[in-house]
């Protein structure tokens, strides 16, 4: 099989990026050499960083958030790991922090943990979702920081998230809500999963994955400014006097392409999307069902299904781009380039192949 262009998402079916929307990747092209890590000097793209997260948060139903554009998912939930465990130093004299995080949470908690030298807890699931009760259970004074997930990487589901916030100001630690994927979806649907909805402090909302910008842009949002404090490291040979971000030089282009992305489809072309992904998700849920596969109801535009493994691999053979979950289930997620067409084709193939 020949390779696939870089840029071709033709046969693309489980990766959480997309194609990026046109005003994303033009505004990215004008910004690409510019560095937002030193405002002082680039002060177009720092101006343009202040909208990116009065955007990022009226998504996330709370228009003065603080934050920033991040590299992506992974720095934004370390950085918020970070913010408990020293924010728990000052405040509570914790030395041996602890986070309370779900069994489905990314595997970037484990970075975070190991970088940040925290012990990581991680809370059973029941039907996806985590176990407040177990949470509770697992959580001591000790511990700095809670996490629910809006939208699980695997299966596309959202925790209790006004519970853990609750539960989580019980024990004076914050609340994280980790909506990386689901964040640009959530809003077109009944779920409570943002500021509004719950007292949460910090959350993690990536424009580059469901915000169609370019890869890197993350996006890490918090309560107040203040909250980002003891994130602030000092710089002396800036202009500016102080540094919040884990990088420090970084490419403006992530940062004017989710402002390019956000303006070009907040709210109606983000409704589009999560529709279509939607009933995409919905149809092809049912296509799967009714060849006999197990599937995992999708509340959110992504689907699991327990197809065989060499299955999988005739697939992926045919250049079909697939991905497992960890037990082992095909994984689709329904990004804004995933067409009923592509679907169609896909179950063509699984139909020639899945026969014996
Ligand atoms: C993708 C993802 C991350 C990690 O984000 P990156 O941008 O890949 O670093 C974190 N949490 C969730 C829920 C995700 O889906």
């Amino acid at each position: 099989m020949q390779r696939a262009e870089p840029q071709d998402f033709a046969r693309v079916l489980s990766s959480m990026c997309t194609v990026p929307h046109p005003k994303a990747r033009t505004a990215a092209e004008r910004f690409l050499t510019t560095n937002p890590g030193d405002p002082g000097t680039y002060e177009t793209v720092a101006a343009l960083e202040e909208k990116a997260i009065g955007m990022l948060g009226a998504v996330a139903g709370h228009p003065s958030a603080g934050g920033y554009i991040a590299s992506g998912g992974t720095e934004a939930n370390i950085q918020a790991v970070r913010i408990a465990r020293n924010r728990a130093r000052t405040h509570r004299d914790v030395t041996s922090p602890n986070v309370v995080v779900p069994e489905s949470a990314h595997f970037s908690f484990t970075k975070a943990a190991d970088v940040l030298g925290i012990e990581l807890r991680r809370a059973p699931l029941t039907d996806y979702r985590v176990d407040t009760d177990a949470m509770a259970a697992l959580a001591d004074e000790e511990t700095v920081l809670m996490v629910g997930v809006a939208g699980t990487t695997e299966y596309g589901r959202v925790d209790p998230i006004p519970d853990i916030a609750t539960l989580a100001h019980e024990y004076d630690a914050l609340c994280h809500v980790d909506a990386a994927w689901g964040g640009f979806v959530l809003p077109f649907t009944g779920h409570e999963w943002n500021f509004a909805h719950a007292p949460i402090d910090t959350m993690t909302i990536d424009p580059h994955k469901m915000g169609q910008a370019v890869v890197p842009a993350g996006g890490l949002l918090a309560r107040t400014q203040e909250l980002l404090n003891p994130l602030a490291i000092d710089t002396p040979y800036l202009e500016s006097t102080s540094q919040v971000t884990l990088t420090g030089t970084r490419s403006g282009a992530g940062v004017a392409s989710a402002v390019g992305a956000m303006d070009a489809l907040w709210p109606e072309g983000y409704r589009k999307a999560a529709t279509t992904g939607q009933e995409n998700a919905e149809w092809f849920a049912n296509e799967l069902s009714a060849r006999g596969y197990a599937v995992v109801d999708p509340v959110l535009p992504l689907v699991a299904a327990d197809i065989p493994h060499e299955t999988i691999r005739k697939l992926r053979d045919r250049d079909w781009r697939i991905s497992k979950t960890s037990s082992g289930e095909l994984r689709i997620v329904m990004m804004p380039h995933v067409t009923r067409e592509m679907l169609t084709a896909f179950v063509s193939d699984l139909d020639r192949i899945g026969q014996k």
